[in-house]
């Protein structure tokens, strides 16, 4: 089994809230988010054999509960993806996901197997407008990018539902960048859209400090990171439709708001 690899962060306790991981950033995904920090694994491949990722898995399983798989876009790597999550639950490892939602029938494969614990999916714009979706994935600023936006906002929207109604515990989150996404306007749709579409007020929900500084898009990379009082004003805003939310950045890490008491 082969496996289109990016690199491994042996011990992290940043992309799993709460939990100690060793984390696959995998290569290849089919959209070009503009602010996209991660671009040098859109474009090249390197394939290697998924024994070295196991190999990685085991000796990093002494001091971490789970396995993380990032990218990129982990899920356009089905058959390595589930063989790799086998392999992790072989050696007693909890699974989680980061995803753009972009694949929910990989998804529904893996939970039907029951492989997976826990899925983060990016919701990059409103769930309801396929506009300001195809601004947020690059479909107005990369002729590489042919994903028709409507599609997009579907197969993300049917990931959510499909989670929620599989049980499996689910974090849904939106990067917020300065003058691009991420204004009161945005986040009030976004936060709106995820109510519309699951019909629950109690969906985790993270607002992440962005960082533009290696945007794919050059013109981005000027942009500053919100600093946290701006993410808990937009917090707030998000919480007139949504009850857990948490802000994320670099100077605090994940926090969740306790509304009762600001
Ligand atoms: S930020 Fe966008 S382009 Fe970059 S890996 Fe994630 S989904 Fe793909």
């Amino acid at each position: 089994m082969k496996v289109n690899y990016g690199n491994t962060v042996p011990i992290s306790t940043v992309d799993w809230h709460g939990k100690v991981s060793i984390v696959f950033f995998l290569r290849g995904c089919p959209y070009r988010c503009p602010y996209c920090q991660n671009h040098e694994l859109l474009f090249e491949s390197n394939m290697v054999e998924a024994s070295i990722l196991e190999a990685e898995m085991k000796k990093s399983r002494p001091f971490v509960s789970s396995v993380v798989f990032s990218g990129g876009e982990p899920l356009m790597q089905k058959d390595a993806v589930i063989h790799l999550a086998k392999y992790a639950k072989k050696i007693g490892l909890l699974v989680g996901i980061h995803t753009n939602g972009h694949y929910p029938h990989v998804m529904a494969e893996l939970m039907g197997e029951g492989l997976v614990d826990k899925f983060f999916i990016d919701v990059k714009a409103p769930l309801d407008n396929a506009e300001s979706y195809a601004k947020a994935i690059g479909c107005r600023d990369f002729t590489d990018m042919h994903i028709d936006p409507k599609v997009a906002v579907d197969k993300v929207s049917r990931s959510i539902n499909l989670v929620l109604n599989n049980g499996i515990e689910l974090e849904l989150r939106t990067t917020i960048i300065r003058d691009f996404m991420g204004s009161s306007d945005d986040v009030h749709n976004i936060a709106r859209s995820i109510n519309e579409l699951t019909g629950r007020r109690d969906v985790v929900y993270v607002l992440q400090q962005g960082f533009a500084d290696r945007a794919l898009l050059e013109s981005l990379r000027d942009r500053k990171p919100l600093v946290r009082d701006e993410l808990l004003d937009l917090a707030h805003v998000a919480h007139e439709f949504l009850d857990n939310i948490y802000i994320r950045t670099k100077e605090k890490g994940n926090e969740k708001l306790n509304f009762e008491s600001i």
